[in-house]
């Protein structure tokens, strides 16, 4: 049997200056704003750091009408900084670790909140609630070289035009170096990695037809319509 079947290269993110990112993995920071992990039930005192991690392919461009996934009543959205890695490295120090971000960009982690809770619940893997076909819409990427670095300013996200969250990027648990610096003790870190930073309070459901817009001083925003049902 012969194969006929070709796998797609990296996801190819666009960068303000016209270059082309390719993406290579895609890390996410759970509850990493003290409001958001409160509405999500948790202590935020007494967590360190954690993560999941979603395919490169679920990256999908500003701009996208996404489908709305199978098996959820309950696709949420969660408005996030991007990070994008340009440069590897294990074991990295927080104070280098900036020394590791290519630039930064807006984003969105959309989640099948119903399947993620049951999970959590029953101490399960996150990966059906997060890991979604379309579920990492990305801005486009700032470089550092053009912009420096980003720690502070407002993080906003709209639905139809209605704010439904609205935090400040010095907010954050954890802030990027730590974060970097967490997350390089537990896989060596590579250029074309993506970090999801975590969301601010406010998450919440969309339906079909709804215009969803990640606003971060400082970047371009991430605008998705959500489309109907995915159904091929
Ligand atoms: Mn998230």
């Amino acid at each position: 049997m012969t194969l006929s079947f070709s796998v797609p290269g990296a996801p190819a993110a666009a960068v303000a200056n016209g270059e082309s990112f390719p993406v290579r993995r895609i890390f996410c920071v759970g509850a990493n704003y003290y409001a958001h992990a409160v509405e999500m039930g948790r202590d935020p005192d007494r967590e360190p750091p954690f993560f999941f991690t979603k395919w490169a392919e679920t990256v999908v461009p500003s701009g996208t009408e996404i489908a709305y996934p199978p098996g959820t009543a309950n696709f949420h959205y969660e408005a996030e900084l991007v990070v994008a890695i340009g440069k590897a490295g294990r074991n990295i120090a927080p104070t280098v670790a900036l020394d590791h971000v290519y630039g930064y960009a807006t984003g969105l982690d959309m989640t099948r909140r119903d399947l993620q809770l049951v999970a959590r619940e029953k101490g399960r893997p996150w990966d059906t609630g997060k890991n979604v076909e379309q579920s990492s819409p990305l801005g486009i990427i700032l470089p550092v070289a053009d912009a420096g670095h980003i720690a502070s300013g407002a993080i906003e996200l709209t639905v139809n035009g209605e704010t439904k969250q609205r935090g400040d990027l010095g907010d954050m648990i954890w802030p990027v170096a730590d974060i970097i610096a967490f997350l390089s003790n537990l896989y060596r870190l590579e250029p074309g990695d993506l970090i999801y930073t975590g969301t601010p309070a406010g998450v919440g459901p969309v339906v079909p037809g709804d215009e969803i817009i990640v606003s971060i001083a400082g970047l371009q925003p991430t605008a998705v319509r959500i489309g109907a049902a995915m159904t091929d």
